[in-house]
């Protein structure tokens, strides 16, 4: 049989803009379609250059975030036959996302001067939403023109609608994991996947950099936050918690609304608005949809947890006795928790509460390295502003620790492991600590657009 080959598209070994390439002999499918999140225009997308006019056979998509899906419509846009088989949710997920970023590059093109902004339209976004096929996790489906190649999709935790992908041609078989999370969050249950009979495993990296903390436990670190909320709300503060729209909103939310439960907070609504309100509503539409935690609620019918805006874009009422949850997650210029912020960090008497990733060029990553009492820019457009409300991290990853996935690689234990989806440092620790306890795997750190062989 002919070979089977894996290329990264990314354009660095990072988690940027996350696309691969599998060669199944001549059936060719993309992994993924990723657009970095910090970097601008054509830097922003995956390495599609040697990539002809319409010579991809299929595509998978594991999940809505922008980091695999963003460039979607762009190969879509070459590969006008190209089926992309993703699970239903994702697919809600992602249509919304996708809109959202052509209006964020929209902007951008008024504020950055870019001509090349939008990537791609609206109308594009519709286009290629209408190739993607949904297929349940568990069910093998054909793939590409052949009937020789099988794809299974497994639930992979992480957020609503991610999966991994198993691709099987004869007696190999490839496993891409995704994004993963092997441990129950609030809502999203914990990954479903394969215990055995993979060949080759392309496995995510997120925290290979960061060891778990001694003892934590998801549920521990939701009642510190609740204790922190407490302590603001009874002192007369109010509480911000920057939350990316999707996912991190939803978990979030659910977590408070357990802890309200189990009365380690006080009854009161959070403020929500803008695309979390509509993230939110896509959550909801799949409340008995999914393999998931709380079947059935629906978060914006629970009486008394949340505050919508009467109207989008709408900028929340502050002052003491509430409780934000705004997105963008990481305070980005433009979004309601910037601009929230901006009034209201000045406030002694406040909490921001960080319950997600902080990338060390955001805003948010400024007020966490501020110490009280110093100007932090929050966007350039505006002046400084002085931080004297309090700041708290908390750790509610959505990613697996790397001890976990190193326990993975140990079960499985594939001929090949190639390690994908995270930075330099955080994949070379994989790379050490697998070549240590699995000697049976080769591991491979694939460099960007070096096909490497794996059947
Ligand atoms: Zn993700
Ligand atoms: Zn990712």
């Amino acid at each position: 049989m002919s070979t089977i080959q894996f290329q990264s598209l990314a354009r660095d070994v990072e988690i940027g803009a996350n696309s691969y390439l599998l060669s199944f002999g001549d059936t060719r499918v993309l992994v993924d379609a990723g657009m970095h999140p910090k970097k601008e225009g054509g830097e922003a997308l995956p390495d599609f250059g040697g990539i002809d006019f319409g010579s991809l056979d299929a595509a998978v998509l594991s999940h809505a975030h922008l980091d695999h899906s963003g460039a979607m419509p762009i190969i879509q846009r070459s590969q006008p036959e190209m089926p992309v088989f993703t699970s239903e949710a994702t697919a809600a997920l992602a249509d919304a996302l996708l809109h959202n970023s052509v209006n964020v590059m929209t902007s951008k093109r008024e504020e950055l001067g870019r001509t090349d902004y939008p990537l791609f339209s609206h109308r594009e976004v519709g286009r290629a939403a209408r190739a993607w096929a949904a297929r349940k996790p568990g069910r093998p489906f054909p793939i590409g023109p052949g009937d020789d190649l099988e794809c299974t999709f497994y639930e992979a935790g992480h957020v609503l609608g991610a999966t991994g992908a198993k691709f099987e041609r004869g007696a190999r078989t490839v496993f891409y994991t995704g994004d993963v999370h092997f441990e129950d969050q609030t809502i999203v249950r914990g990954a479903d996947f394969p215990e055995g009979g993979v060949d080759v495993l392309i496995v995510e990296c997120t925290r290979g950099d960061s060891p778990r903390p001694p003892g934590y436990s998801r549920w521990a670190e939701g009642e510190r936050l609740a204790a922190a909320i407490e302590g603001c709300l009874s002192a007369g503060g109010s509480v911000m918690i920057p939350l990316f729209a999707m996912g991190k909103t939803q978990e979030t939310l659910t977590l408070l609304y357990e802890l309200q439960r189990a009365r380690r907070l006080r009854p009161l609504p959070f403020h929500i608005g803008g695309l979390s309100v509509k993230m939110t509503g896509i959550y909801d539409r799949f409340a008995d949809r999914v393999r998931r935690n709380h079947r059935g609620m629906r978060l914006l019918r629970t009486d008394g947890l949340l505050a919508t805006p009467g109207r989008r874009g709408e900028m929340p009422e502050l002052g003491g006795g509430k409780v934000f949850a705004l997105s963008s997650g990481m305070m980005s210029e433009r979004t309601m928790s910037n601009r929230v912020a901006r009034r209201f960090i000045h406030n002694p008497k406040n909490l921001v509460a960080v319950v997600g990733y902080a990338d060390p060029a955001s805003p948010l990553a400024r007020v966490l390295g501020s110490a009280r009492g110093e100007e932090v820019e929050l966007d350039a457009r505006h002046d400084p502003v002085r931080r004297d409300c309090s700041v708290e991290r908390f750790d509610f990853s959505g990613h697996a620790p790397r001890e976990q996935l190193v326990d993975y690689v140990e079960k499985l234990k594939p001929e090949i492991t190639i390690l994908v989806h995270g930075d330099r440092p955080a994949v070379e620790w994989m790379a050490g600590e697998i070549a240590a306890q699995v000697p049976e795997t080769e591991v491979v750190i694939p460099e960007p657009g070096v096909p490497v062989e794996i059947g």
